[in-house]
């Protein structure tokens, strides 16, 4: 099948695009084209006219005030070799690596993955648990969104038709930072079916000070588990034994409920995300843990 007629528009000032926005209620911005284009062709998407965003100056990657500032046409195979992504958001960095297969994350953005928010996609949930902050650009300015209140439900978030969404702020991996992203897909370049993002810290002690936690593929929007790992003993704890494992996953599990097999999955990928972050910000090397998935 071949799209419905459009009308195409390429911005060069963020202005110019904002513009071309609000002059149509059926406008649709168009960045890497990876979800829009199928959804077009297939004609369950049919926009009167797409604003291509991929001349603005959106490709950036800065450090500055304890905060990595990433805009939104930074694609996802950036995200996933950018020495200073790796380095201060490497959470980001495995979410996209995990992403579709190389084609898919050479042109797909970071901006697209965020405002499409797909329940089952990566970034969307390693944002979560960053407790990152989305930046929406529209007429009346800047709007800085909570990525915890950002996505409201399957495909849908608070971003108003006329705003583009310009970048995502994550705060800088502290010294004793451990993150991992655990999922488990059905074939590899596969959306997940379930997927797990856990980011902690550690004091000079080896406590753990602050946590965060999300899940995708359970529910209709990325889920929040920080306060399940809370619950289950996770901050001010200064080891991951069976017993904090088993309780976590147990916890975690509980929040797709209904679907067993899902829910056995989250909890083995809840563990393991734990077991590795917890390695990492010891400074070792997570892998050969023993922990499956
Ligand atoms: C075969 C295949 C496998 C895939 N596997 C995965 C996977 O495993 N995990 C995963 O997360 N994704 C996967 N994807 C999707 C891919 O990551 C997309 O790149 C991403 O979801 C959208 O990014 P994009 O830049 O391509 O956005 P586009 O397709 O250009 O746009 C997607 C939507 O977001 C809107 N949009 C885009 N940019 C902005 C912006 N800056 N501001 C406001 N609105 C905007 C568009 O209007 C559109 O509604 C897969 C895609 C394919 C085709």
């Amino acid at each position: 099948m071949k799209p419905a007629p459009f009308e195409y528009v390429r911005a060069t000032q963020l202005g110019d695009a904002l513009a071309a926005l609000a002059s149509d209620d059926d406008a649709k911005v168009i960045a890497g084209g990876q979800s829009l284009v199928p959804l077009m062709a297939l004609r369950l998407a049919r926009p009167a006219l797409l604003v291509d965003v991929n001349d603005l100056p959106l490709d950036t990657v800065e450090v500055a005030n304890n905060e990595v500032r990433l805009g939104s046409l930074v694609r996802h195979v950036r995200l996933e070799r950018d020495a200073v992504v790796v380095r201060a958001a490497p959470l980001l960095a495995e979410a996209a690596a995990l992403i579709g297969y190389p084609a898919i994350r050479n042109r797909g953005t970071l901006g697209g993955s965020v405002a499409h928010a797909d329940p089952a996609a990566e970034l969307p949930a390693a944002l979560v648990a960053l407790d990152g902050v989305v930046l929406a650009e529209g007429r009346e300015g800047t709007r800085r969104i909570s990525a915890r209140d950002f996505f409201e439900g399957f495909l849908t978030t608070v971003l108003a038709p006329d705003e583009l969404v310009v970048g995502v702020q994550v705060p800088v991996a502290a010294e004793r930072h451990g993150a991992s992203f655990r999922e488990w897909a059905p074939r590899a370049g596969d959306f997940a079916v379930a997927g797990v993002a856990v980011v902690i810290e550690l004091d000079a002690g080896g406590v753990c000070v602050s946590l965060g936690a999300a899940a995708c593929g359970v529910g209709s929007t990325p889920v929040d588990l920080h306060e399940v790992l809370t619950d289950a003993g996770v901050l001010g704890a200064s080891d991951v034994g069976d017993s904090l494992l088993r309780s976590t996953a147990q916890a975690a599990a509980r929040t797709a409920r209904g679907d067993d097999d899902r829910e056995q999955l989250v909890g083995l990928l809840t563990a393991a995300a734990l077991h590795d972050a917890f390695a990492r910000a010891r400074g070792g090397d997570a892998s050969g843990t023993g922990v499956a998935a």
